[in-house]
């Protein structure tokens, strides 16, 4: 999912673009609540009482929805409630990447506010991205890098955790690391590995789980999933979201 080599003007003409295309579309309009389907689904509750089936993994727009190289986003899905959110952002506002879903808007500037105490500043890198957008990202990683080179570091559009607009990528304010490995070991890297579930943030991709997500360690890559269960997902020690719903 990262654009590391990607030169500037490239990124430049491919944001200009994918926000011509995001402005042009109309947003559909969120599913059904999952309040059907709950109510038929065979109740799952862990050992601890921690009901596995409260939201859907399944629905665009739960904020428990699962999105992998399985598991892909309409091509036409847009979030109904993107906004620009109140943190410091790494491009200019007007960009698509720096939008977020407004249901986790609050927990992500208590993040960013809770690290700035301690000392820490991050930067929300990049936020949504539409189909569109991420079809452009990765037919030119593809055509640089070749189709199994990319697919291991840059998701087919429709199956990028962007395009929920629950996912982003953090980064530093002097772009040291940005989308690479060393990223863990800046102290924002460290903050975040330490706190992040506090606010209902997990690392999508950790490290040594690619044959279970399809990704290479990114430890900038942040997913919204609730407070609720992401401490969940810390107190059980959990690492992917695949195992944690035996997916
Ligand atoms: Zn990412």
């Amino acid at each position: 999912m990262s654009h590391k080599k990607l030169t500037i003007p490239v990124i430049i003409i491919a944001a200009a673009v994918g926000g011509a295309f995001f402005m042009l579309r109309k947003p559909v309009s969120a599913p059904p609540t999952n309040n059907e389907q709950r109510a038929i689904t065979t109740q799952q509750q862990s050992s601890d009482g921690f009901d596995k089936n409260k939201y859907s993994t399944d629905e665009p727009g739960s904020v428990w929805q699962i999105v992998n190289k399985k598991r892909a986003l309409p091509a036409n899905y847009v979030p109904e409630d993107l906004i620009v959110p109140d943190v410091r952002l790494r491009l200019v506002a007007s960009e698509q990447q720096m939008k977020f879903r407004q249901i986790a808007e609050a927990d992500l500037v208590a993040m960013f506010n809770a690290a700035k105490e301690a000392g820490v500043t991050l930067v929300f890198g990049s936020g949504y991205r539409s189909y569109e957008l991420q079809k452009q990202f990765y037919d030119s990683y593809v055509a640089r890098d070749g189709q199994a080179a990319a697919d291991r570091y840059s998701a087919r559009p429709g199956t990028s955790e962007h395009q929920t607009g629950l996912s982003f990528d953090v980064t530093s304010i002097s772009g040291k690391c940005h989308l690479e490995i060393c990223f863990e070991d800046l102290p924002e890297g460290q903050w975040i590995k330490a706190h992040a579930h506090k606010y209902g943030f997990i690392i999508r991709y950790p490290d040594g789980k690619e044959s279970i997500t399809g990704y290479q360690y990114e430890p900038w890559h942040l997913r919204y999933i609730g407070k609720e269960l992401a401490n969940e997902y810390h107190k059980t020690n959990t690492k992917t979201l695949e195992e944690f719903f035996g997916l």
